[in-house]
């Protein structure tokens, strides 16, 4: 399973990520990234991956469980 993760410190809270993958990412009022569902669907992997790149501190991380 490949799934987001975001660094809290890191994260200045730009909201590129939710604009680039809305399907996944959500912002509270702070405009701090809410991650929508644990696991991403293999559709959305590549553009989690792009949005990962874009974010302009690296506090957009994807992982991926043990297999
Ligand atoms: S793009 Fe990066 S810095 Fe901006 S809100 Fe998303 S995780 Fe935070």
């Amino acid at each position: 399973m490949t799934r987001l993760a975001v660094d809290p410190v890191l994260c200045t809270a730009h909201g590129l990520c939710a604009e680039l993958l809305p399907e996944a990412v959500a912002l509270d009022e702070w405009r701090h990234p809410l991650l929508v569902g644990a696991d991403l669907p293999g559709d959305l992997v590549r553009r989690a991956r792009r949005a990962a790149a874009a974010c302009p501190t690296r506090a957009l991380r994807l992982t991926r469980d043990p297999v």
